[in-house]
C-alpha cells in the first residue's frame, strides 16, 4: 500500500473511532441527565439494579460512620489508618482504605443523592445516604483545611525496615494532632488490619532515622573508598552511602536491630509511643 493511501485510511478509522466515543460518551451524559448510574466503579454503599442504584444497608452504615469520624478527626489519612485498623474494607477488591479512598468517598456527590458527569451534577433517581447539610459541612471541612504545601517527604528507610514480630516490611505513615504532622514506621500486618503483637507495631520515624544515619555515618567511616568526610556530604550524598552500607532495620521492642556487611548491631532505644488519638483509636478497634 502506498504511504499516502495508509495515510488517508488510517485517517478515516481514527475519525470514525472518535465518532463512535463521541457517541457513547453523549449516551451516558443523556443517561446521567436521567439520574440513571452508567457503570464505573460502584460507590460503597450502593448495589445496582436495572441501571439504578440501591442502597446497601451494610455498606451505607460504612458511609455514615466514615462521615461522622471524618468531621472528629478532619483528617482522611487518619481516618483511613483508623478505618483499616478497625477491619473495614472499600467495595473494590475489599481492598483497605488509603487517603484518596477516603477523599473519593467524602467528595462523591452522590451520597447527597446526585449524579456526577464531569463537572455536572444531576439528580439521581437513588436515596441519599448522607444529609446534605452534614455533606456540605464536609465539604467546607476539606476547604478549610490549613494549606499544606506538597512537599516531597521521602521514607528514608523505605524498603529495608521491618517490623521484629512479624517480619513484615514497615510503611511511613502520617498523623497530625495540634497542627503538627509527625512521621511513623506503622508494620504493615497492623496496617492491614491483620494484627501484630509488638509493641514498637508503630515508631516516630525521626528517631529511628537518626539512629540509622548515625550508624552509617559510623560505617562510611571504615569504608575504604571514602573520599569524603561525612559531615561534608550533603544530605543526598548521606542518604545514598546509607542505602548502600545498610541493609536491614528492625523495630524490636526495645530498640532496632541494623545490619550491614560488618554484621548485625543492636541499639538500644527507648521508643516512643504513638500519639494518644491513634492509640485510643486502636484500642476502640480491637474492642470491636
Ligand atoms: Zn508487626
Amino acid at each position: 500500500m502506498g504511504k499516502f493511501v495508509q495515510t488517508v485510511l488510517s485517517g478515516a478509522a481514527q475519525l470514525e473511532r472518535e465518532m463512535i466515543v463521541e457517541r457513547v460518551k453523549n449516551k451516558i451524559a443523556t443517561s446521567k441527565e436521567q439520574g440513571l448510574w452508567m457503570g464505573g466503579t460502584l460507590p460503597l454503599g450502593y448495589d445496582v439494579k436495572d441501571k439504578e442504584l440501591i442502597i446497601n444497608e451494610k455498606e451505607a452504615k460504612t458511609v455514615k460512620h466514615i462521615f461522622e469520624r471524618y468531621m472528629e478527626l478532619k483528617s482522611m489519612a487518619a481516618l483511613a489508618r483508623e478505618l483499616n485498623s478497625q477491619g473495614y474494607r472499600t467495595k473494590a477488591r475489599f481492598d483497605i482504605f488509603k487517603k484518596a479512598t477516603v477523599r473519593r468517598i467524602i467528595t462523591n456527590p452522590i451520597y447527597v443523592g446526585k449524579i456526577r458527569h464531569y463537572e455536572k451534577q444531576y439528580e439521581g433517581k437513588h436515596e441519599a445516604i448522607i444529609e446534605e447539610e452534614k455533606w456540605k459541612k464536609a465539604q467546607e471541612l476539606i476547604r478549610n483545611q490549613p494549606y499544606r504545601k506538597a512537599k516531597y517527604e521521602e521514607a528514608l528507610l523505605k524498603g529495608i525496615i521491618k517490623c521484629k514480630s512479624c517480619n513484615a516490611n514497615m510503611t511511613l505513615m502520617y498523623a497530625k494532632k495540634e497542627n503538627k504532622r509527625y512521621r511513623y514506621y506503622v508494620c504493615n500486618n497492623h496496617l492491614r488490619g491483620k494484627g501484630c503483637e509488638s509493641i514498637n507495631r508503630t515508631v516516630i520515624a525521626g528517631e529511628v532515622e537518626k539512629e540509622v544515619m548515625k550508624r552509617a555515618e559510623h560505617l562510611y567511616k571504615n569504608w575504604q573508598e571514602k573520599a569524603e568526610e561525612w559531615k561534608n556530604l550533603s544530605f543526598r550524598k548521606q542518604k545514598e552511602a546509607m542505602k548502600k552500607l545498610i541493609k536491614g532495620v528492625t523495630v524490636k521492642e526495645d530498640g532496632i536491630v541494623v545490619s550491614s556487611e560488618s554484621g548485625e548491631i543492636f541499639i538500644p532505644m527507648g521508643l516512643k509511643k504513638e500519639s494518644k488519638q491513634m492509640h485510643s483509636s486502636r484500642t476502640r478497634g480491637e474492642n470491636k
